[in-house]
């Protein structure tokens, strides 16, 4: 038998954990907690602490926790606060052109994109349902790429300064 010498160290212990959950599993067990009711506000203050200590910042998520400004994003014109912005909250459709004969279905390209999206046959729809973008919602212009997506200006959607849209 090799002779292998067990490790008392934490980043050991940090790695191991890591590699034993998947990013989905460990992000929806903090959801979770997040979520429940027996959930300790110390437990979570300390956690929050050490991930700031760590380098991972939770500091832009405290200000959005206090900030109660109403904000309009310039990608896909709704309003939102800050602390409801997420990785899926901004969502922008394609823009499909005129279809094109496709086998016995259609077939649509979006202008902006460039995806296809193809009927199987007439009258059965259409299997492939994403989004032409999805992220956070942006107060920045200079985050739109108003080429590759298709996204309208404020202005080609006819947006006025201080009406900050639907709030959803
Ligand atoms: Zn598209
Ligand atoms: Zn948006
Ligand atoms: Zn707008």
């Amino acid at each position: 038998m090799p002779k292998v010498s067990s490790t008392k160290n934490s980043s050991d212990v940090l790695s191991i954990f890591l590699a034993k959950i998947s990013a989905q599993q460990l992000h929806s067990r903090l959801r979770q907690v997040a979520q429940s009711r027996n959930t300790r506000g110390t437990d979570v203050d300390a956690l929050l602490t050490a991930l700031d200590r760590l380098g991972i910042s939770v500091a832009p998520s405290r200000a959005a926790a206090k900030d109660n400004t109403f904000l309009h994003c310039v990608r896909c014109h709704k309003g939102y606060l800050e602390r409801e912005n997420g990785v899926e909250s901004c969502k922008v459709e394609h823009n499909w052109d005129e279809g094109m004969r496709w086998g016995n279905g259609c077939r649509y390209q979006c202008e902006s994109c460039g995806e296809y999206i193809e009927e199987i046959s007439p009258g059965y729809g259409f299997d492939n349902e994403t989004m032409c973008f999805t992220g956070t919602h942006t107060t920045d212009v200079d985050d739109v790429d108003f080429e590759e997506i298709s996204a309208d200006t404020c202005e080609e959607n006819g947006c006025k300064p201080g009406n900050e849209g639907a709030l959803t």
